[in-house]
């Protein structure tokens, strides 16, 4: 098959409008799909409804060690809900708080608490000139969203297979004390499906900041959502690596029941070392008397174990293995050796990254909405929304039905040939006008001397 780059002005102005009717027909399917946000479809919600009988008028609804969940107290979490998570998180339950419905509200108080009180006694980042924050790309959306929020400068690190550019990191943290934390999603991350390998995980528990209250953000969202049984990504632990490191306190890990149950209505958790715990109770204990044990004793009665977990974990991939996979085919067999994308085959997470060529992003995603298919906005992957190459797209497969996945999918190919056949037929254009123009001149300058 012939690369786009490859063809002759005609065959692709051929291409293109064999692929403007097939475009043409889409439109007159009057589709309207949302594929922008990774949400579990609702087969995957289905799974959970068991949490809904977990806990009945019957119940007994007090822990372990007596504490009656329906009342106020116990700030940290209630002792079973810690096991699990913990091990869910591969920490110790006496290194982890338990939270709300969102680790991402747990993010954001973080960085709201060190704004306006400082970490462990240093100065409230509010009262310095500048905080600047490290942010790999492609990430997410919302992690940006936060320290955007909070006027924090955002830094570019570029992110390959086996994580973000170590080099970089090393080098920025330990000459600028402006600099306060780094975003990272360290399995399957958002939206590469990337996790970093154990020497990126071994350089990050022995950075050096030169900022005392620099904190790496490991936002662990994806660490048991594997979509094979066998082909499993293993991470090294971070908190241990660091505490080896002698590096105790550089670290909060983050994780929620988000996608294990309901989105919104799960359970956050952070993992970090006493000395953090300690500083963050602090200001916890005048936030809240306690979250919500309810929904703690239902997510431990629910699934009892980690094993349990585990096991639901995998009646999830089942729902959605068969999404990437098909997502995959269609971009290969539509895409493949063309060269004018290429895309992440990720072993777990819920995304598939996808690049254009250069400046083409915005205009797949603007064809596709155009076609009543609404994806993550072009950009939206990056800190202020500004892709750099305008090439990076977020593919959420999970949600929508398979067949109408399908449709979405195949319109997705069509319209990145598209965009990709007009772009190569303008810079033609574009080229031929810059010769002509420059003849002109040559002739101009040789009739002249
Ligand atoms: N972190 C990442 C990397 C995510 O992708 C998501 C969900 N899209 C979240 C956090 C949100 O988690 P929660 O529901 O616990 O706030």
């Amino acid at each position: 098959m012939k690369t786009y780059d490859t063809m002759t002005r005609e065959e692709l102005k051929g291409e293109l409008a064999q692929l403007k009717k097939e475009y043409s027909r889409y439109q007159s399917m009057e589709m309207s799909l949302d594929m922008s946000r990774g949400k579990p479809c609702k087969e995957q919600l289905d799974l959970s409804m068991g949490l809904m009988d977990a806990l009945n008028s019957d119940a007994d609804m007090y822990c372990e060690d007596g504490t009656d969940c329906r009342n106020y107290g116990v700030l940290g979490g209630i002792e079973e809900a810690k096991v699990l998570l913990s091990d869910m998180m591969e920490n110790n339950p006496d290194n982890i708080l338990i939270f709300g419905n969102s680790s991402l509200n747990v993010m954001y108080d973080s960085i709201s608490r060190s704004m306006t009180h400082g970490v462990m006694g240093n100065t409230p980042w509010c009262k310095l000139d500048k905080v600047k924050w490290l942010c790999p790309v492609p990430g997410y959306d919302r992690h940006f969203g936060i320290t955007e929020y909070f006027g924090i400068e955002m830094i570019n690190v570029p992110m390959s297979e086996t994580g973000p550019d170590m080099d970089m990191v090393e080098r920025l943290v330990a000459e600028d004390e402006a600099i306060k934390g780094i975003w990272c999603v360290p399995k399957y991350s958002n939206p590469q499906g990337y996790s970093y390998s154990d020497e990126t995980v071994r350089r990050f528990a022995r950075l050096k900041p030169a900022a005392k209250d620099f904190r790496i953000y490991w936002d662990n969202a994806y660490g048991i959502h594997h979509l094979y049984d066998h082909d499993q990504d293993y991470l090294i632990e971070i908190l241990a690596e660091c505490k080896r490191a002698g590096n105790p306190d550089l670290v909060y890990k983050f994780a929620s029941t988000s996608k294990v149950t309901f989105p919104g209505s799960g359970i956050a958790a952070l993992a970090t070392s006493s000395n953090n715990l300690e500083d963050i109770r602090n200001q916890l204990k005048h936030q809240t008397i306690g979250y919500d044990k309810v929904n703690q004793l239902r997510h431990v009665r629910f699934f009892k174990d980690i094993h349990g977990m585990v096991e639901h974990m995998r009646k999830h991939a089942d729902i959605i293995r068969p999404k990437f996979e098909m997502v995959e085919d269609i971009f290969e067999k539509n895409l493949g050796g063309l060269g004018i994308g290429s895309w992440t085959k990720p072993r777990g997470g819920y995304f598939i990254s996808f690049e254009t060529m250069d400046g083409c992003a915005k205009a797949v995603v603007d064809k596709c909405k155009k076609a009543g298919v609404k994806l993550t906005s072009a950009g939206a992957t990056f800190p202020y929304g500004k892709d750099p190459h305008d090439s990076n797209i977020r593919i959420a497969p999970t949600y929508p039905p398979i067949e109408d996945l399908r449709t979405a999918a195949q319109l997705f190919t069509l319209c990145v040939k598209l965009v990709s056949a007009e772009k190569l037929l303008r810079e033609m254009q574009e080229g031929t006008a810059v010769k002509a123009e420059s003849t002109v001149k040559s002739e101009d300058a040789s009739k002249q001397s």
